[in-house]
């Protein structure tokens, strides 16, 4: 769907809130907060600015963060678990802004981490911004995933296939989905206006994934570590603008 300048003014709007939480979260982690004080701090922020969470309730979903400790993919739901030097922790949230979706999600290292762990956060960053890049008017969409993988590959890791981005707007998780890895067909053309939530899963190990007993929380088959960055980026013109910053 192409999106008005209007749209996209709310949609930038969201992203602000969005960027917020990530910064209000990410500062408070640290060994002995639980998963749940990220949850409080997000729905804190969407309080006080007026919006409301996209995550809470979503299929029963029971918070406003997803909170992804170290072979945790994404899903996962806050608890009294308490993080540790030495994991990395998956945040992944959202906001509604005058009935438009912001979406986006970092991974974070808990006090000091290892020098495995610290590249995988960099490169699966690094696989965003080279997808984002991708998101130019004209191009082909599935060129993203391509970009994504090739960085993601080149440092020796692999891609998640079961969960992609996706379209974004009115509704959270809108069509088309958006891979990160190339599917075999170039995909629709970019156009400005499109608005994607483009969001890279990097495993250090292999790509395949385990849902938990919970419903939610998805985990590496391999027991391995697993990063997650994701932007809402608007195709403009002038090129990507990332609204979630
Ligand atoms: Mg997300
Ligand atoms: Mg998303």
């Amino acid at each position: 769907m192409r999106r008005s300048p209007e749209e996209i003014a709310k949609m930038r709007k969201a992203g602000k809130v969005v960027a917020e939480i990530h910064e209000k979260t990410r500062a408070i982690i640290r060994p002995g907060i639980t998963t749940r004080q990220i949850d409080a701090v997000s729905r804190e922020v969407l309080e006080r600015r007026g919006a409301r969470s996209n995550f809470l309730n979503y299929h029963g979903f029971p918070a406003t963060v997803c909170t992804s400790p170290n072979d945790m993919i994404v899903h996962g739901i806050p608890s009294d678990l308490v993080l540790v030097e030495g994991d990395i922790i998956s945040v992944d949230c959202g906001a509604i802004v005058e009935g438009y979706h912001g979406d986006a999600a970092y991974t974070a290292p808990v006090g000091e981490v290892s020098q495995e762990a610290l590249r995988l956060m960099e490169v699966t960053e690094a696989s965003l911004w080279k997808g984002i890049e991708q998101l130019r008017d004209g191009n082909r969409l599935h060129e993203v995933g391509r970009a994504v993988q090739d960085v993601a590959e080149a440092a020796g890791y692999s891609v998640v296939r079961n969960y992609v981005g996706h379209a974004i707007g009115t509704e959270m998780h809108e069509e088309p989905q958006v891979p990160n890895y190339w599917p075999g067909t170039p995909g629709p053309r970019v156009k400005v206006g499109n608005v994607f939530a483009i969001e890279p899963m990097v495993n250090v190990g292999g790509p395949e994934t385990v849902e938990l007993a919970d419903g939610w929380s998805v985990v590496t088959a391999d027991g391995g570590l697993s990063a997650h960055f994701e932007h809402t980026i608007a195709v403009t013109d002038a090129g990507p603008e990332v609204l979630t910053i």
